[in-house]
């Protein structure tokens, strides 16, 4: 067991950007902290391929190799962290309790900075189909895909980025968006709309995704009628939805079920904070979340302070 027992002064739930930072201030201000994370460090920046935008860092870094530096910055100062999957929690009293797969914690103070996860098409063959052709991290199973056709589905920064990064490996790269605009960052826009690999089916909806053991192609529907695309595989990039389900109503959420914050990153229950993209705010970008996770700790520690 760690050295403070079960017993700790911050708990962060989720070891991402947000999370690790909120880590390293809390640790670095003297407190006893204990970060659980369900999967890899380093969230959603762990699977991507390239960050460029982080101030500082002007060369740009691997997502892993941010997402590692983050890691020993937060255990350099002492925080804990723990791979362990949440069951369940109780955030509304004085003493927070949180169950997971490796025990049970307590704390006075909890950062929620749960991130968020892929969000589904919902289309025939999707469920069937995933991990046989159907995937939600190009970084993760690009290589898989080489010298084959491939589908991104999305018009945002993510799917234009891994339509960028799967040109390094498949032959051909269509972007499938449903407008006749893309929501992405004009120099990404740049890169794509001229990639001699890439062609962009506008004003397009998936259908289908067809095949029976593996994906074979898509079903397309545009202004005048339904097409099938022969693909190998099928990346969909169509935003994110918010982990907050194990939250159940013991923090405000909207309605798209990110959790709402003041400025200081508090909740509407008291000593329960959230950083990063869970939280409902304008920018959800590695420097907004490490912004984010070093608020609540700050807050959070002046809280422990005057206890
Ligand atoms: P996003 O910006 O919300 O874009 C989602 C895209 O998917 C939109 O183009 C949307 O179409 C489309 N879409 C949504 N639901 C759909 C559906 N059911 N069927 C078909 N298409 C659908 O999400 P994101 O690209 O994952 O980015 C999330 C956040 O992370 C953004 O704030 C983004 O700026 C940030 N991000 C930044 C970087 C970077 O700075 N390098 C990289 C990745 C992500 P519409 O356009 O029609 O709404």
């Amino acid at each position: 067991m760690t050295e403070s027992g079960n017993n700790w002064e911050i708990i962060v739930l989720g070891g991402g950007p947000a999370g690790l930072t909120a880590a390293l201030y809390g640790s670095r201000a003297g407190h006893s902290v204990l970060v659980l994370e369900p999967a890899m460090y380093g969230g959603q920046i762990a699977t991507t391929d390239w960050l460029e935008n982080f101030p500082g860092i002007p060369e740009g870094i691997t997502g892993p190799e941010y997402s590692e530096k983050v890691e020993q910055q937060a255990r350099k100062f002492g925080a804990e962290l723990m791979n362990a999957s949440l069951e369940e929690v109780e955030l509304t009293g004085a003493e927070k309790k949180i169950v997971t797969s490796e025990g049970e914690f307590k704390a006075s103070k909890v950062i929620i900075a749960s991130g968020t996860e892929p969000r589904k098409l919902g289309v025939e063959g999707e469920d069937l189909l995933q991990g046989r052709g159907i995937s939600y991290c190009a970084t993760c199973d690009a290589a898989f895909f080489r010298d084959k056709e491939v589908a991104v589905v999305g018009g945002g920064d993510s799917a234009v980025e891994e339509a960028l990064f799967l040109t390094r490996f498949a032959r051909a790269v269509y972007l499938i968006h449903r407008r006749d605009r893309l929501r992405a960052v004009q120099n990404l826009q740049d890169k794509l709309l001229t990639h001699p690999q890439v062609k962009v089916f506008w004003n397009t909806v998936v259908q289908e995704v067809q095949g029976e053991k593996k994906v074979e192609g898509l079903t397309l529907m545009q202004k005048d009628g339904s097409r099938d695309l022969p693909v190998n595989g099928v990346f969909v990039s169509i935003g994110r939805e918010p982990n907050t389900v194990f939250l159940g109503n013991q923090v405000e959420l909207n309605d798209n079920k990110f959790i709402i914050t003041d400025e200081e990153m508090r909740t509407s229950t008291p000593g329960v904070f959230a950083a990063g993209d869970v939280r409902e705010k304008l920018l959800r970008q590695v420097v907004t979340a490490a912004s984010d996770g070093a608020i609540a700790a700050y807050v959070a520690s002046r809280e422990l302070q005057d206890l």
